[in-house]
């Protein structure tokens, strides 16, 4: 048997969340708990029915 060696999980530093919608690190968008980048976050405001983000 080998040793299995456990897989480095980045729990802290600069890229620990990503877009939840296309993945890219970068400027992240929190709010309404929605994890996304700016790109994203325009598209699905957009849906939600967000004009302040233009
Ligand atoms: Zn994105």
């Amino acid at each position: 048997m080998g040793k299995k060696k456990p897989k480095k999980e980045r729990k802290y530093g600069r890229a620990t969340r990503r877009c939840v919608r296309c993945g890219s690190y970068g400027a992240l968008i929190r709010r309404y708990n929605l994890y996304l980048c700016r790109r994203c976050f325009r598209e699905v405001a957009k849906k939600l029915g967000f004009r302040k983000y233009e």
